[in-house]
């Protein structure tokens, strides 16, 4: 069976602070590498015939190389969309008119829209955004580019789920969907969640604006429903999600998102290419590295100071290096060995350092 869809969450960078951001604040953010985007799309392309990729985030347009992004589907004739707040749509705009191939593929601007009037929208996303929106709903009328809303559905807004829809219809998008709000882990969750009965009621609210509406509606997955045995779009293997650090997970809705890494099935980054496998080192050096990866260098790391008589069993020694991940004291031994033991040109600390900043990692080198 062909995959339908690829689901690319392309970044955990945003501008917004929504209440019901899945994103953990404490992380530092991480960019899917484009070498790893075009492999994996080549990849889908071969063996499942897929020809629609979506880009999602964080807000996947903040990506330092979205250009290139949209380019690698643009170049292999793909259909796409993504998914924005509209905040700064102007520059995402000009990067999308800079190149007619860039659009040519392009069904829809998703934009995230979690309410039906500026107050119930900006108490949820922040001063400005209805705006931003707005805006980006307006420039994609004037170019006549394909526009969608979308709605995270939660105790703040379901009582909008109509209007918003109607809104959407007079705006001339061609698609309004509506999302479940997933569990942030913050003191946010008791005023979004709705009790079982309030969901059911959104769902159903739902299901008769999909009879009166002429434009699409969609419920994603998540919404109860009446049937006693549902295989969603992931299980079916129809839609395949991918995860920042190129992992690859198996629930759409960032389900375990943050802390959890119970839907990650597979490592999608063990390239090869020294660069990426470089980046990912020092990824798991700050303490900003996956899970898996993360867990097998510790493991690693952790048979040595055993062997160095530095630990009295693996276990310990494994979590001795953890501990040195988590203290910043790995990263700080990469750096005083760079400088002491690999400079022989004076350069290697710097070279570090650029790397470090691209990577969102430059406060961990020292001056
Ligand atoms: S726009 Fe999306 S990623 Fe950004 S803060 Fe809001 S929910 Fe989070």
């Amino acid at each position: 069976m062909p995959v339908s869809w690829l689901v690319f969450h392309l970044t955990d960078r945003c501008q917004l602070s929504c209440r019901h951001c899945l994103r953990d604040p404490g992380r530092a953010a991480v960019d899917l590498p484009i070498p790893l985007l075009e492999k994996v799309l080549d990849e889908a392309v071969r063996l499942h015939r897929t020809r629609h990729v979506a880009f999602t985030g964080g807000e996947p347009t903040l990506h330092p190389r979205f250009a290139d992004a949209v380019d690698a589907v643009a170049r292999r004739g793909l259909d796409w969309h993504f998914v924005t707040s509209g905040r700064g749509f102007a520059r995402v705009a000009a990067l999308l008119e800079a190149d007619p191939r860039r659009r040519e593929g392009l069904t829809a601007v998703d934009l995230s829209l979690d309410g039906a009037d500026q107050a119930t929208h900006e108490a949820i996303r922040g001063e400005g955004s209805w705006k931003d929106a707005m805006q980006a709903v307006v420039a994609c009328e004037a170019r006549a580019w394909p526009f969608s809303l979308q709605m995270t559905v939660h105790a703040q807004n379901a009582h909008q789920i109509e209007p918003f829809a109607l809104l959407a219809a007079q705006l001339g998008a061609g698609r309004v969907s509506f999302g479940m709000t997933q569990p942030t882990g913050t003191d946010f969750d008791a005023r979004l969640q709705l009790p079982m009965a309030g969901w059911r009621d959104a769902r159903e609210r739902i299901r008769r604006v999909q009879e009166l509406l002429r434009i699409p509606v969609v419920a994603h997955e998540g919404f109860q429903l009446d049937q006693p045995f549902h295989v969603c779009e992931p299980f079916r293997s129809e839609l395949l999600h991918v995860d920042p650090h190129g992992r690859l997970t198996l629930c759409c809705q960032h389900s375990g998102v943050p802390g959890g890494e119970e839907d990650v099935v597979a490592d999608l980054a063990t390239t090869g290419d020294p660069g990426l496998e470089a980046d990912r080192f020092l990824h798991v050096l700050a303490g900003t590295g996956s899970v898996a990866c993360t867990g097998i260098t510790c493991l690693n790391a952790g048979a040595i100071l055993y062997v160095a008589g530095r630990a009295g069993d693996l276990a310990t020694g494994a979590r001795r290096s953890r501990e040195l991940v988590r203290s910043g004291a790995a990263f700080a031994t990469l750096c005083r060995w760079v400088r002491t033991q690999a400079d022989a040109d004076g350069r290697s600390l710097e070279r570090l350092r650029e790397r470090a900043r691209r990577l969102g990692l430059e406060d961990k080198v020292p001056l």
